[in-house]
């Protein structure tokens, strides 16, 4: 039977910045560019696409409906968002719903399948689909070593890297936004020095944002202050040597110069990855939130959790039920998914993966009262996201019940203790659990969808309380709605106090009381340790890795981003983002401080 044409009747609470971002980018337009749905009939288009998945596990036409109905209203009540390819492509011709790609690059300029040239097909293919595409170029031989087949000189990975960037340039997404690309370079690659300097330049290779695979081994010696081995990825043969510590500090500058290189810390990502019997992790999707293998894929979605929060109580019962569907809106979207590639196609239906994170955090924080940068915050960051995990998981327990484990869930991680992955211990990793999706979550940054559900991004602070926000290319005044609610139920409330906050940035003014100073502290008034120590809380109870940025003032200086590199790889964190306010043009965000 087919949904009705026009959405249910019923509560929508769409902001005027949302349906313009919608209208920019999302709705479906007629050829003159004028959009022929609304941002309503797009959320029904999602809604009754992501629904029928059910039908296929036996659901009946009324609750397939029913579903459609659940799912249309998660999403325009702002409970919840699909990460914008979902948006944009359910329903539609393309149907390429996720955000994130790993692809391999081999060693080889074309192998029929993943050599240089290949992937570069397959990445132009998903940008084209309006995904992320995040590439490791590990495998390439040096720049200079031999080619055996011209008696020629291999010209090494970066100078690919720059193949891919072009590439990248060229192909928009539905003419709307550039592709985004993502790559990785392990330290003990011989070209390693060229790559962390690849980007001193901020004109070059703007398309993609570059990490430093980081590993055990060279953390130790960075420790020790001693050399380490490069190894040349063809031979597997030690090639030379560097001082890890020249090294570490070459990327420390780098980061506090132009915030890049960031790094990846591959080991200890590798440690979870839940199907090591598949492949390693070499590479993460552009935002860094999502380590895969290759040709592997994930869905992201995120739950608001600052919504469930009234008179300064959490319904957690409320976020318990909206949690358990959206895990099931994502699961969902493996089975409606058009992917770009017979290979990806293929391991995304045998593991599953999906990313259910959160966003509105420091937007929940506030209406409880709690500074982000305290014991109490950190200890409300790791509360919500251990909810999150335990709620999410089981729900795709309830699902694997329902519509069978994922197919490769005997041998992962999750699995029973006779067939299950282990450590090198021969210890389980996790605990046994019957699971339909290989990682469940993770925490994206949310910079689109945050907007449509009008919260703050991520597990991020408040940015600004009062900001103007570059969106595809309009500038939109953003306030804080819950600060100028609190400001004017006390009586402290002028236009003159807004226009003084946007200009420096920071609500430290007399008339504002200093428990609200303090609560409604922003990201560059926070310490990065403590940006730090959030980021470690969330990753305890996270499948995933985490996007987070560890905002700096101009005046920081290296040692106090070394001090923070150190930190977060001592505190188990996957990986590290810094931002030095002020040292790029082109900020997304500006408050009036730095203009
Ligand atoms: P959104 O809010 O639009 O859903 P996020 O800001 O949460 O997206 O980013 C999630 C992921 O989407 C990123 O990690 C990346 O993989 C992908 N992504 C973000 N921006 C782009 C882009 N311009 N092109 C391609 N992929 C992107």
């Amino acid at each position: 039977m087919p949904f009705s044409a026009t959405p249910p009747e019923g509560l929508v609470t769409l902001s005027a910045n949302a349906r313009t971002v919608l209208e920019k980018r999302y709705l479906v337009k007629d050829k003159s560019g004028k959009p022929v749905e609304k941002p309503e009939d797009m959320f029904w288009r999602v809604a009754t696409t992501v629904a029928e998945a059910d039908r296929r596990y036996g659901a009946s036409d009324g609750a397939v409906q029913a579903i459609a109905e659940e799912f249309y209203f998660l999403m325009t009540q702002r409970r919840f968002e699909p990460n914008s390819p979902t948006l944009m492509n359910a329903g539609r011709p393309l149907g390429q719903l996720s955000a994130c790609f790993v692809l391999p690059v081999d060693d080889a300029l074309s192998n029929g399948q993943s050599g240089i040239y290949d992937t570069l097909r397959s990445m132009a293919l998903i940008h084209q689909s309006g995904g992320g595409t995040g590439f490791s170029f590990s495998r390439l031989r040096s720049r200079g070593s031999m080619v055996r087949s011209t008696t020629g000189v291999a010209s090494g990975p970066v100078s690919f890297m720059q193949l891919y960037d072009a590439s990248t340039d060229a192909v928009k997404q539905g003419g709307t936004r550039r592709g985004a690309n993502m790559g990785i370079l392990r330290v003990d690659h011989p070209d390693v020095m060229e790559f962390i300097a690849c980007k001193e330049d901020l004109t070059k290779i703007t398309n993609f944002n570059i990490s430093v695979g980081i590993t055990t081994k060279f953390m130790d010696a960075v420790k020790a202050d001693a050399n380490y081995d490069l190894v040349d990825p063809v031979s597997k043969k030690v090639t030379g040597e560097l001082r890890a510590r020249e090294v570490w500090d070459k990327m420390i500058l780098g980061a506090w110069r132009t915030g890049e290189p960031g790094v990846f810390f591959i080991d200890e990502a590798n440690r979870y990855n839940p199907v090591p019997h598949l492949g390693d992790y070499e590479a993460t999707n552009p935002c860094g939130e999502q380590p895969l293998l290759a040709y592997d894929v994930c869905n992201l979605g995120s739950v608001n959790v600052g919504h469930y929060v009234s008179n300064g109580v959490v319904d957690w019962e409320a976020m318990r039920r909206d949690i358990a569907l959206s895990t099931h809106f994502l699961d969902n979207i493996i089975d409606v998914n058009k992917y770009p590639l017979p290979e990806i196609d293929a391991l995304s239906k045998r593991i599953r993966r999906i990313g259910l994170g959160v966003m509105g955090f420091a937007d929940m924080l506030v209406r409880l009262g709690i500074p982000y940068d305290s014991a109490e915050g950190v200890e409300m960051g790791r509360k919500v996201m251990e909810f999150l995990d335990v709620e999410g998981k089981k729900e795709s327990e309830r699902l694997a019940r329902e519509r069978g484990a994922f197919p490769e869930w005997a041998q992962s991680i999750w699995g029973p203790d006779e067939t299950c992955a282990r450590d090198a211990n021969g210890q389980r990793i996790r605990p046994m659990q019957l699971l339909r999706n290989c990682n469940v979550t993770t925490v994206a940054p949310t910079g689109t969808i945050s907007i449509i559900a009008g919260c703050s991004s991520g597990l991020e602070p408040l940015f600004a309380v009062a900001f103007m926000r570059n969106q595809a290319g309009v500038m939109m005044p953003d306030v804080n709605e819950d600060f100028v609610a609190i400001a004017k139920a006390e009586g402290w409330y002028s236009d003159e106090l807004m226009e003084r906050i946007a200009k420096t940035g920071s609500v430290q003014h007399a008339e504002v009381p200093a428990k609200w100073q303090s609560v409604f502290n922003t990201a560059n008034n926070i310490s990065p340790e403590y940006h730090i120590r959030m980021q470690a809380a969330y990753q305890l109870h996270c499948d995933s890795a985490i996007s987070k940025t560890t905002n700096f003032g101009f005046a920081a200086t290296v040692d106090d981003v070394r001090a923070i590199y150190e930190m977060a790889y001592e505190m188990k964190c996957k990986g590290v983002t810094v931002y030095r306010d002020g040292s790029r043009d082109n900020q997304v965000l500006s408050t009036g401080a730095t203009q």
